[in-house]
């Protein structure tokens, strides 16, 4: 009953692939989480990936609540999802996804739904989901215009053969993005991992450019780089070492421990100091301390409010003593 309507068009053979299938999406912000929402009431089994936690300024295009403020973005979104669909099966991640933990968190996947805004992680999924014959979605949105596009690989020329490594870009936070816009290419990603799972394909091979404001739809064909070190075989981001502190978004940064700590502990210890004010969550403990809202994980922390990675590495010293 619940797929009736979508098995009518696909059948019943393609609903039960995607039934069997687990799509991990890394990065639930506006593409994640629309995509996730589709994915999800398709049934579609998910696992998803994200290291940060849900601001206010999220809200406009990340499919969030405001009561959501404040906890970790895989979570809210892993129970907004069990509410559409409590028939498919979701993980929850709230870590950074990097070299060192790649094989683990990205392992079994049927496909991988690219919704981080960074460079570096990019290139780090191209390289895992080339090495492992893993298909994944590209998609990106600024102001109002979008790119998308399906990497298969062995079939498809990859990210590096498009994108150069010094890619640099503005972000949501320097040039704004419009809600709609960067939601469509979430769910145009989540069109595309459902045509894939169930044998039919259409972007990939080509880059899809939208621009909103123009009422602008194009495909511009990618090809092949014959000098990309990626289809060659050489994945020199899976052995890149994580970055300690890394901004996340304008006064926001992620600082990674480089070994477990003990939450309860440290809240226990600081909770004695009258500087700071502690909130405890599940698996996460909220600390608010001077100018600074730090949100404290096993492996690592995020700060709101600092200036710099030095005033972060001060910070992260005093609070679990590294
Ligand atoms: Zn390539």
């Amino acid at each position: 009953m619940r797929y009736s309507r979508q098995e009518a068009f696909i059948g019943k053979a393609s609903q039960k692939k995607l039934r069997k299938s687990l799509v991990t999406i890394v990065g639930c912000g506006a593409i994640g989480s629309s995509a996730g929402e589709y994915l999800a009431r398709a049934g579609v089994n998910l696992r998803l990936i994200d290291r940060d936690i849900v601001e206010m300024s999220n809200l406009h295009r990340q499919l969030f609540r405001e009561e959501d403020v404040g906890r970790p973005k895989a979570e809210a979104l892993k129970e907004r999802l069990e509410e559409a669909n409590s028939e498919v099966r979701i993980e929850a991640v709230s870590d950074d996804l990097n070299a060192s933990n790649i094989e683990k968190y990205l392992k079994n996947s049927s496909l991988v739904i690219d919704g981080t805004d960074n460079i570096e992680t990019r290139f780090l999924i191209n390289d895992f989901c080339l090495k492992n014959k893993v298909p994944f979605t590209y998609a990106a949105a600024i102001k109002s215009e979008g790119l998308l596009t399906l990497i298969v690989p062995g079939e498809t020329p990859c990210l590096r053969c498009f994108m150069p490594l010094a890619y640099t870009h503005d972000t949501c936070e320097t040039a704004g993005v419009l809600g709609p816009a960067v939601g469509v290419m979430g769910v145009i990603s989540a069109a595309e991992a459902i045509k894939h799972l169930i044998g039919k394909d259409m972007i990939k091979g080509s880059l899809l450019h939208v621009n909103f404001y123009k009422n602008l739809y194009e495909l511009i064909e990618i090809k092949r780089n014959k000098t990309c070190p990626a289809c060659k075989g050489s994945y020199e981001f899976l052995g890149k070492p994580a970055k300690q502190v890394v901004e996340l978004c304008g006064g926001t940064y992620q600082f990674l421990f480089g070994k477990e700590v003990d939450i309860q502990d440290i809240s226990e210890r600081l909770e004695k100091n009258r500087d700071f004010k502690i909130v405890k969550g599940k698996h996460i403990v909220q600390i608010i301390h001077k100018k600074y809202v730090i949100s404290l994980f096993k492996r690592r922390m995020i700060v709101q409010g600092a200036h710099s990675p030095r005033e972060v590495k001060i910070l992260a010293a005093r609070i679990i003593g590294a």
